[in-house]
């Protein structure tokens, strides 16, 4: 039989190794793509401000894509199941597919979905297109779901030579649907009202081609040197796809793929660092799917009694929001994240640790404020992010394993360029200074023009007492023996 198909993108925005779309190819006579923005309230997790920005450029490009192939998206907003009732009844469709999401909420939302067009009579279909292995595939000998990575990746890595083939885009999709009823993009409402994204529209370039273009430069250069760059924030050593594999631009198969493509065997040098990153982002799926309670609450369920900071709470989160907390590392990744919607992973672990650690503050703060700022927010990677900075998640750092800020930023950022770019004010400070200004003598700060509590804040914290009181809290809990970080 050949249907009417209403193919349903949601973060799986490409035509390239799109299984819902392929399968479509097999059976249908009429394509029908269709994006539909729910109401914020049909999941918990929304998409935050920066994200909502990536969406509009990643849908346009989307829909540009599918121009090219002769039709174009089907734009929709409302409750899903009542718009796609609505798409259904307008064009006839018989068929509806979509790639699956992870999320809890949205997994509930999309199975009544699928159980209410089936009753309706509708044939109803999903696929993975987002992760190499479906969370549920990957099992302990006792068939339990895994809480530490190496582990995890050391069966993932068994299973990579099965991951079936990434389907390459089609050259055209059966189309005739009349679309007048179709929104406008700009009716979604995605851009901020005040343009505050001039930062995103300078950093990035949304969309699948782009993506592909930029994971085919990376492989064929970078990708050498990522095991010694990928911790140097001030070097571009990293893929930077995150957003494009969250938005769906590009498959992780695809990817493995364009690697054993470039580079033979996925597990060996000079790729397998890179890989095994990729592996991370599988572990935080699977994380999420067996575990998902973890958006809200820590794993390790002691956490739940932790004596997170109350007095001056607000007054700390609010300097570290804006990169104002006067520990240079941390405001330079703070106001990269404000600026660019991004930050580097090794940032990302320095400024959760002191939040939750010398600010004593929890760490769904941070992660709510990662949610709306992060241009590659990801329910799975940053809970699984955040947890195992905190110490409560699987496979984490321990709690009494405290980066220490200064340290990491004489470490990873050791001539001081990453801080020059994001803190201008101490741009002129030497790099033996420019981590830790609060050391420098009067004379030196007065010629490299830095005036502390003036033009540039003093510490928030003084990060030895913190550390300690960091630990006592930590002993509160658990009453463990310290380590040093
Ligand atoms: C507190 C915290 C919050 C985070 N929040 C997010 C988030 O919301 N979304 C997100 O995609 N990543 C998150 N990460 C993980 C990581 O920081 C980013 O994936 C990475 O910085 C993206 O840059 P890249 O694409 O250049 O990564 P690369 O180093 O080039 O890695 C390639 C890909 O592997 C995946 N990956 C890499 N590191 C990790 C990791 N530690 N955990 C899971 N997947 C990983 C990403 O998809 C990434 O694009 C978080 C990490 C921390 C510590």
């Amino acid at each position: 039989m050949f249907h009417t198909t209403i193919l349903w993108f949601r973060r799986d925005l490409r035509l390239d190794d799109n299984p819902a779309l392929t399968h479509a190819l097999t059976n249908s006579a009429r394509i029908i793509p269709v994006y539909i923005h729910a109401p914020d309230d049909e999941t918990p997790w929304a998409p935050g401000a920066a994200s909502r920005w990536w969406l509009h450029q990643s849908l346009l490009a989307l829909d540009q894509s599918l121009r090219d192939l002769g039709t174009r998206l089907w734009i929709a907003r409302g409750d899903s199941l009542t718009e796609l009732r609505r798409i259904i009844a307008a064009t006839g469709a018989t068929q509806a597919v979509w790639n699956r999401l992870y999320d809890p909420a949205t997994r509930e939302r999309d199975t009544l979905i699928k159980q209410a067009l089936r009753t309706d009579g509708l044939h109803c279909d999903s696929f993975n297109a987002a992760l190499l292995f479906e969370p549920w595939q990957i099992a302990n000998a006792s068939g339990q779901p895994y809480r530490v990575f190496s582990a995890f990746w050391r069966t993932c890595v068994r299973e990579l030579p099965r991951i079936q083939t990434a389907a390459p885009a089609p050259l055209s999709v059966p189309a005739g649907a009349d679309l007048t009823n179709s929104l406008n993009l700009a009716d979604l409402d995605l851009l901020p009202r005040i343009r505050w994204d001039q930062g995103l529209r300078e950093t990035w370039t949304p969309g699948a081609a782009a993506a592909l273009q930029q994971a085919a430069t990376f492989l064929d250069t970078r990708v050498a040197v990522y095991g010694e760059a990928r911790d140097r924030p001030d070097q571009p050593g990293t893929s930077r796809l995150s957003p494009a594999l969250h938005f769906g631009e590009i498959s992780p198969r695809r990817l493995l793929a364009m690697v054993v493509e470039r580079h033979g065997d996925p597990t060996a040098a000079p790729v397998e660092h890179f890989v095994r990153e990729l592996g991370w982002r599988e572990f935080s799926y699977h994380l999420l799917y067996h575990f998902p309670q973890t958006p809200s609450l820590p794993l390790d369920g002691r956490f739940a009694d932790f004596r997170w900071r109350t007095e001056g709470a607000d007054a700390l989160l609010d300097v570290w929001q804006h990169g104002q907390t006067g520990i240079p590392l941390v405001d330079a990744g703070m106001r990269e994240l404000w600026h660019t919607g991004w930050m580097h992973n090794r940032v990302r672990m320095v400024v959760a640790s002191l939040l939750t650690k010398h600010l004593r503050l929890p760490w769904q703060l941070g992660a709510q404020w990662f949610w709306e700022t992060l241009v590659d927010a990801d329910l799975a990677c940053n809970t699984q992010g955040w947890q195992w900075t905190a110490g409560c998640g699987a496979d984490a750092a321990p709690y009494f394993r405290i980066f220490n800020p200064v340290r990491q930023g004489e470490r990873f950022d050791p001539d001081g360029d990453y801080v020059r770019r994001w803190c201008p004010e101490l741009a002129r400070l030497p790099g033996n200074l420019i981590q830790q200004p609060w050391t420098a003598s009067p004379p030196g700060l007065s010629a490299a023009g830095v005036r502390l509590g003036d033009n540039y804040p003093l510490p928030v914290v003084d990060l030895a007492v913190s550390r300690r009181d960091a630990l006592a809290a930590w002993d509160i809990l658990k009453g463990n023996q310290h380590e040093t970080g």
